[in-house]
């Protein structure tokens, strides 16, 4: 019996690790980019731990730390080092209560979850992807592209960007909601649609390295988010500054000895990010003189942002996958958007797909 697994983001990367200890089941990955981990993305650069995405999950979400035990890399769980958040009001950063700052950005946590801190792995997001990626050595095929879904009979047909193909006993798509949309559509499922609608929204992360002694303002806990009012004041300017985190000082071993590692949360807009994060930093934090370099992550299609009657809407999807032979969806356009969500959606959908194949 075989599964194909489209898309290596943590979601598709944690349906094919739970398919593989299925001794029986064949388990392919197909991802069209060059690397795994989808929106989870880890450099090391001279020193420093940089993110591009994630930073880190909610203390109490079990998900990440089960797996990385199943991993072998249980150790490597690390707690947030300092605590507190202030609000950039355009003239001075308060302090404000945890929960309020998370709220500010959209978050969707209670107060409760976010006062116990996050978490994330010694060297950064990217550790539980590349242990699943070494498990998973063989499976995972890079730059395949799913271009087309088939139904044949009581199995699929995946043709992928190239030519060649794959058939399958079952499928797992664990795409953007509208990747996923597009493919579910080609082979009937027109209620589908609602899935392509799922909105990302557009952001940029810029991490700027500096030296501590550049730091003008002493960096009081975590970070800060922008007074949303603020934001809507800045529209005259080309991009706007959400939020920055103190990279450094959240997690141990960030940045290197004597220096600090900062990422801001622009929305796009116009012009230089990296520029105008710096610009906006100097005069938050006082930073002096240059940083000493800095990475830009653009993400077109970032966190997805749920509409009314959503979850109502993927029910009924999957309603309509049931009557189809084995098909499931996972990933960040479901059942939430944070990236233990998104493993439990992988651990899920594999173990719906493992179901219908013994019936
Ligand atoms: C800037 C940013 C910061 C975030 N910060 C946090 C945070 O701090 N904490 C947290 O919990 N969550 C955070 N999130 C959310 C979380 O990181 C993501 O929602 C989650 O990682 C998504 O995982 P996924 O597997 O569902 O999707 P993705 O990571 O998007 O993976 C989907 C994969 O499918 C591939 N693909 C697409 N089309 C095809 C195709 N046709 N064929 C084959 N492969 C295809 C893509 O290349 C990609 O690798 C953040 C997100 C962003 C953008």
């Amino acid at each position: 019996m075989k599964v194909v697994v489209v898309g290596a983001g943590i979601a598709g990367l944690v349906a094919a690790w739970e398919l593989a200890r299925h001794g029986e089941i064949d388990v392919t990955v197909l991802e069209a980019e060059r690397r795994p981990g989808g929106v989870i993305v880890t450099e090391q650069v001279q020193g420093f731990v940089v993110e591009g995405g994630p930073d880190g999950f909610l203390a109490g979400e079990p998900e990440l730390p089960e797996l990385a035990t199943e991993l072998g890399i249980g150790d490597h769980v690390v707690s947030q080092q300092a605590r507190g958040t202030a609000v950039w009001t355009g003239k001075a950063l308060e302090p404000i209560e945890e929960g309020r700052a998370a709220q500010l950005l959209g978050i969707e946590a209670s107060g409760a979850e976010v006062k116990a801190g996050f978490r994330s792995f010694a060297n950064g997001m990217s550790e539980p992807v590349a242990a699943l990626a070494q498990r998973l050595a063989g499976t995972l095929h890079f730059a395949q592209g799913a271009a087309g879904l088939v139904r044949a009979g009581s199995r699929w047909h995946v043709a992928i960007t190239g030519g060649s193909s794959h058939d399958a006993d079952g499928i797992v798509l664990a795409l953007p909601a509208f990747a996923a949309g597009r493919l579910l559509e080609s082979v009937g499922v027109t209620h589908a649609r609602v899935l392509a609608e799922v909105v990302y929204v557009a952001s940029i992360t810029v991490s700027l390295a500096y030296r501590a002694d550049q730091i003008g303002n002493r960096l009081d806990g975590a970070g800060f988010v922008v007074d949303p009012n603020l934001v809507g004041a800045q529209h005259a300017a080309p991009l706007q500054l959400r939020a920055c985190t103190y990279a450094s000082q959240k997690f141990a071993g960030r940045a290197p000895a004597g220096h600090a590692l900062l990422r801001a949360y622009l929305a796009p807009g116009d012009g230089d990010p990296a520029k105008a994060a710096h610009t906006l930093l100097a005069q938050i934090l006082k930073t002096r003189g240059e940083p000493l370099w800095s990475r830009t992550f653009y993400w077109n299609r970032g966190l997805p942002r749920y509409r009314a009657r959503h979850a109502e809407h993927v029910a009924d999807v999957r309603h309509r996958l049931s009557r189809l032979p084995p098909l499931a969806i996972a990933g960040a356009g479901y059942d939430g958007a944070g990236v233990s969500a998104c493993v439990r959606s992988g651990r899920e959908a594999a173990r719906l797909i493992a179901r219908a194949m013994a019936r």
